[in-house]
């Protein structure tokens, strides 16, 4: 019975039985309706024209069709082929190869058959000299009575409608072709020839070439070995597994990653990829050994599966070990940096599809297992090589646990625009924002030794890092004390000084010393109110006293603060000599002997000639913020004053603004922020588009060189309240006024004080006092013109504006008390031009509480404007830290009881309190003559009236007025 068995094939359900030798009959059966009704079949021959029932063949296929596949069940033979062990083994291999029977080449020798695909490589054995090699090679050959010939004229009795359609248009569809093919005409052998349970199959790999191949064997003999395309091979492991027919197989369960390392070699760098293979740790692959998603290792003996990702990598052709020439390393790195970088395995099979047209953005090295990606140092070793007067020559390197490079290869790669070093123990990213931010500026470069300023060395001491330096003991000693900001030589205690500073005050003052004794400048920014004209002038003097001091010092302030200066300068340090260099005829004065010459802004652009012909030891610039406009004249005659060290000083918060930090170090330290390769404009663009490295590193350069403390960090060394009196003098228009009032009015009062007959004018004076008072606050007051204040200039006013914005600009809110409605209101109209929020408060004011709640909770009002009367008593304004006291009062008292608006319970910060005071004006005599009687002064008086004044004697009005006329002249 199987040996007729054999004489049959199918194709679908249409049978046939190889043709006689001649080929008379070609004889087809198709079981009728499907083959539901047995009996019923049709029957085709090629010799139909005698009738089937004549047709010996056709008798013969039915009988064995009867017998064999009805009775057994197979109805339709196709649709159990097709679920059958076989055909599910092969059929992977369909859909990545075609390798159509009239492709094929079969050659046929003693026992052995091997088939050759189109490209000529032999692809397929079949090892059997018997009967079944014959019927193989017969069903896998087109030759005209092959069996495969006969299934193929079969196939035409059962195409669909479809297939009919499209053959007559010369198209197949994917299945036709499938079933043409080589593959798929293998499987049926097999289906027909074996049973599953007599046949081993093996996965066989040639540890060579890679090739897989499957062999089968039947009792141990070794019937076939097909070679199988590399992407098949996945799915057909899956078959065996599902079969049980994988022994001996091991695939890793979890997803595995593919990983790169990179190796230097001779002239080149390999770059190779790896997976973590036992215990993580790394092995080579080899692309040869990629199936798929499969990946085999040949010393373990394992498949490891891998990720999407990382099957989508090596698809780009990173799986083969890839070498670059060493220059080319570093762009390589940033060209596949994508590629390189960690992407993470998508979710969902959905998500998956559109994720492979998702365009990544994936930065980072992830991806590369050894060696590390160095992206911050953590100390810079200096070996000093030498010190000469502003520079240092030294070999710096940075380190990173074993890794070491020189800042000198660091600048070189640099210069070729290189963003990765590769060494042995890691790549170095210079793009990365810790180690871009620690490097630093190097002056010069000569065989791996570099020149450095020594203002340059100090900004190793913003990288934060750890610096240990190496090299003779003496130098290594100086550099030191450098980084430590130690001046190079001890200070001893000044003698000439007259106060007692605190110790955050004798802290700058060593700072200062420091930079002096290195050839520096800087900026003092401590907020106001921490004594900056203190520190400097004892500085000053100590550079008088202690150092080889070459030519005298120069200070530049705004016009509104030289008496201030002036009055410190006296108080503090008496045995300095200073020359004030600002009246008409001044130019003489050049020629005396001084210490130090104090001057204006405005001088200073006036005799700009003058003052540039003198070489000063220290020049310093009081609110040096006004220069930050490079353009400006003040600026330009600031940069040609000579002098060994230039110090600006400011209690605006600066270091916010990085761009004009940029203008005034140029003036204190010029050179340190110079930069050859990029213009300046674009240097200032780079940081005003917030480029992070470079205002990172531009704030540590400077760092050294710039010192501000807030009150809030000093606090614990101040008292509670500063109160300081700030003296101004009189503009020229205020000079004329005052002059002409006190000759007007005051001669006849004093020769009426001077009679002691005569009755005490209180009336007349109290109204010329008045006056004159109103003269130095401002004309526009005495003038009775609040609103036209602009029109007229004085010298208060100036100190005032000054004064606050520098409070304004440190972010407090500010209380400004005035004994004159109409000062309130010039301060309104000032307040309001400028768009600084502020409320007023005078006797007139309504809705008062309101007026009070807002200074306290609004954060835009900014300004609280009382006339003292008013705003004086019974209110609450701890929301305020600065007190100005526009004017003085009679007595102290009164303007305590104001100050103490601000300075009681509830207040936080330390109050600074202002009192402003004109020299040379019954101002300064009333301060003079009340700083006498302060225990009267204790009582309190309630009005200001001319009863006011009965707490003076004759006397004492005479010297009031007689002194002021005195001054006046
Ligand atoms: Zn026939």
């Amino acid at each position: 019975m199987s040996d007729s068995l054999h004489l049959i094939d199918f194709h679908r359900n249409c049978f046939t039985i190889t043709a006689d030798g001649n080929g008379e009959h070609k004889t087809f059966l198709i079981p009728s309706n499907n083959g539901k009704e047995p009996n019923k079949v049709r029957l085709f021959c090629s010799c139909s024209k005698k009738g089937y029932a004549r047709c010996e063949n056709a008798q013969k296929l039915q009988e064995i069709y009867t017998s064999c596949f009805k009775e057994t069940g197979h109805l339709s033979p196709t649709n159990d082929f097709e679920k059958s062990f076989f055909y599910l083994l092969i059929e992977p291999v369909t859909r990545f190869l075609t390798d159509s029977v009239f492709s094929i080449k079969v050659i046929q020798s003693e026992n052995q058959v091997t088939v050759i695909n189109q490209q000529k490589r032999e692809f397929f054995r079949y090892y059997s000299a018997e009967d079944d090699c014959e019927r193989l090679i017969s069903r896998i050959s087109p030759a005209a009575l092959s069996r495969f010939t006969l299934m193929n004229m079969a196939a035409e009795f059962v195409l669909s409608e479809q297939e009919r359609t499209l053959l007559a248009l010369g198209h197949k569809t994917g299945r036709q072709v499938i079933e043409d093919g080589f593959w798929y005409r293998l499987a049926y052998h097999c289906y027909r020839e074996y049973d599953v349970k007599d046949c081993r199959i093996e996965p066989v790999i040639d540890k060579n070439s890679g090739a897989f191949s499957l062999h089968l064997s039947i009792a141990g003999k070794l019937k076939l070995s097909a070679d199988i395309p590399p992407p098949a091979v996945p799915f057909i492991l899956q078959v065996l597994m599902n079969n049980k027919m994988a022994d001996g197989l091991q695939v890793n369960k979890d997803e595995t990653e593919l990983y790169f390392r990179i190796w230097k070699k001779e002239n080149e760098v390999c770059i190779g990829p790896v997976v973590k293979g036992i215990k993580d740790s790394p092995v080579d692959i080899d692309s040869r050994f990629i199936y798929g998603s499969y990946l085999y290792i040949p010393e373990y003996n394992r498949y490891f599966v891998l990720s999407y990702p990382s099957l989508k990598l090596a698809a780009t052709g990173l799986c083969t070990v890839r070498k670059v020439k060493k220059e080319e390393f570093s762009s390589f790195l940033e060209k596949e940096e994508e590629r390189l970088s960690f992407e993470s395995q998508s979710g969902s099979e959905g998500t998956v599809a559109l994720d492979l047209f998702a365009n990544s953005q994936a930065r980072g090295f992830g991806r590369v297992l050894h060696p590390v990606f160095i992206e911050s140092f953590d100390r810079i070793e200096l070996k000093l090589i030498d010190m000469v007067e502003k520079d240092c020559i030294l070999s710096v390197s940075y380190c990173a646990g074993n890794l070491a490079v020189s800042l000198a290869e660091i600048i070189d790669q640099k210069k070729k625009k290189n963003r990765f070093i590769l060494t042995d123990n890691g790549i170095i990213d210079l793009a990365s924002e810790k180690i871009s931010s620690a490097l630093i500026m190097a002056k010069g470069l000569k065989g791996g030794e570099i020149t450095l300023s020594k203002a340059a060395l100090l900004q190793l001491r913003g990288t934060s890092l750890s610096t240990r330096i190496h090299g003779e003991e003496k130098l290594v000693s100086r550099i030191r004390e450098m980084l430590e900001f130690k001046p190079l030589k001890s200070i001893e205690p000044f003698k000439g000084l007259k106060c007692t500073l605190r110790e955050y005050q004798k802290l700058s003052v060593q700072w200062l010393f420091f930079l002096y004794d290195n050839h520096f400048g800087g900026l003092l920014c401590d907020e106001m109110g921490l004594g900056k004209t203190i520190q400097i002038i004892t500085f000053l003097l100590g550079i008088r006293e202690q150092r080889s001091f070459e030519g005298a010092f120069l200070v530049v302030c705004p016009t509104s603060v030289i008496s201030h200066w002036e009055k410190l300068l006296k108080m503090f340090t008496p045995s300095l000599k200073v020359m004030i260099y600002h009246t008409s005829g001044r130019e003489s004065l050049l020629n005396e002997s001084y210490d130090l010459l104090l001057t204006s802004y405005g001088i200073l652009r006036n005799d700009y000639l003058k003052l540039a012909g003198i070489n000063f030891d220290v020049a310093v610039f009081d609110e040096v913020h006004q220069l930050k406009n490079k353009e400006t004249l003040s600026f330009q005659a600031a940069v040609g004053i000579n002098a060994r060290m230039k110090i600006g000083l400011t209690g605006t918060p600066v270091q916010n603004r990085v761009s004009d930090l940029k203008s005034l170090f140029d003036l204190v330290l010029p050179g340190l922020l110079g930069r050859e390769s990029i213009q300046d404009e674009q240097y200032l663009n780079l940081l005003e588009q917030g480029n992070t490295v470079e205002t990172h590193r531009l704030k540590r350069m400077i760092s050294p060189f710039i010192m501000r403390r807030l009150k809030e960090t000093v606090l614990k060394e101040l008292p509670e309240k500063i109160e300081d009196i700030r003296s101004c003098k009189l503009s020229d228009e205020q000079q004329l006024i005052y002059n002409a009032a006190v000759k007007e009015r005051g001669g006849s009062i004093i020769e009426q004080l001077k009679s002691s007959d005569s009755p005490i004018p209180y009336m007349h004076i109290f109204a010329l006092f008045s006056f004159l008072k109103q003269v130095c606050d401002h004309p526009a007051l005495a003038a009775g013109k609040p609103e036209a204040y602009e029109l007229y200039s004085s010298g208060k006013w100036d100190l005032f504006t000054e004064l606050l914005d520098e409070s304004l600009e440190s972010g407090q809110k500010v209380v400004v008390f005035s004994q004159f409605v109409g000062m309130v209101e010039i301060i309104g109209h000032y307040l309001q031009k400028r768009g600084v929020g502020y409320v007023s408060l005078t006797g007139s004011s309504k809705k008062r509480e309101r007026i009070i709640q807002r200074f306290a909770e609004d954060n835009q009002c900014r300004v609280f404007v009382g006339s003292l009367m008013a705003g004086g008593v019974g209110i609450d304004l701890v929301a305020g830290s600065v007190v100005i006291h526009y004017d003085r009062w009679w007595n102290f008292a009164r303007e305590d009881q104001a100050t103490d608006r601000v300075h009681r319970i509830g207040q936080k910060s330390v109050v600074q309190v202002f009192k402003l005071m004109t020299e040379g004006t019954l101002e300064e005599q009333v301060d003079r003559v009340i700083e006498r009687k302060r225990s009267l002064s204790q009582q309190t008086l309630v009005e200001d009236s001319p009863d006011t004044l009965k707490i003076f004697s004759r006397e004492e009005l005479v010297e009031l007025l007689s002194g002021s006329t005195e001054f006046a002249n």
